[in-house]
């Protein structure tokens, strides 16, 4: 199978996630996408607003009902900083025999090279980016210095189109703490979760 594995904080899982997940899907032929929510996020120590049960049970509300969409809980279990490398190998091993990718924005693409253990990462799976708002291109260049030219010209083959959505769970928090609607930014069952469960009235 050709397995992409998104990994993120989630906290929410907004359309921006889902458009990403979905165009890559397709455009990639991708025969599942794996949602896989940190622990910690190396990027983000200051720490999660949602907990981790909430973040899970977030994913499960926005992607049942999806045939080929998985929600993993292999880095929350596995517990401390989620590094990608890390999961991929476990990956590897849990379901040898699979192609492996990884999806990311452009944004996370910028910071690839700071990563632990990034060419390891290329080894075990190939990159799919999608742009966004604020990052520039996607320019799969950025990875030359980390593995052959060959590999990075495979890397241009994968290059996904996808419409530029300006969304971030930061802005979603900051609206949901400034009594702002959230609607449309996120699928109506998120909206009606963060309700309920009184999530991030602070920002
Ligand atoms: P925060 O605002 O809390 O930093 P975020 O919206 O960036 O969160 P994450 O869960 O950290 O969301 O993102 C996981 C992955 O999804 C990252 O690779 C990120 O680049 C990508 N991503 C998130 N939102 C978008 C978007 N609107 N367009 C393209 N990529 C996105």
């Amino acid at each position: 199978m050709r397995i992409g594995v998104f990994g993120g904080s989630f906290d929410p899982i907004h359309l921006g996630h889902l458009i990403l997940a979905e165009n890559c899907r397709e455009q990639s032929k991708l025969d599942q996408v794996l949602f896989m929510p940190c622990a910690l996020s190396p990027h983000k120590l200051a720490g999660a607003h949602g907990t981790d049960r909430q973040r899970l049970e977030m994913l499960d509300l926005a992607i049942g009902g999806h045939r080929d969409f998985v929600r993993s809980d292999l880095e929350i279990k596995r517990g401390g900083i989620s590094y990608t490398v890390d999961t991929l190998r476990e990956l590897e091993s849990q379901q040898p025999g699979n192609e492996w990718f990884f999806l990311m924005g452009a944004d996370s693409l910028k910071s690839f090279a700071t990563w632990r253990e990034p060419e390891e990462i290329l080894k075990l799976a190939r990159p799919i980016v999608v742009g966004r708002p604020g990052s520039g291109p996607v320019d799969p260049g950025l990875l030359e210095p980390l593995s052959s030219s060959a590999y990075v010209e495979t890397l241009r083959e994968l290059s996904v189109e996808s419409p530029l959505i300006d969304i971030s769970s930061t802005k979603i928090r900051q609206r949901v703490a400034d009594e702002q609607s959230i609607r449309f930014l996120v699928p109506r069952s998120i909206e009606q979760y963060i309700v309920t469960q009184k999530m991030y009235q602070v920002a």
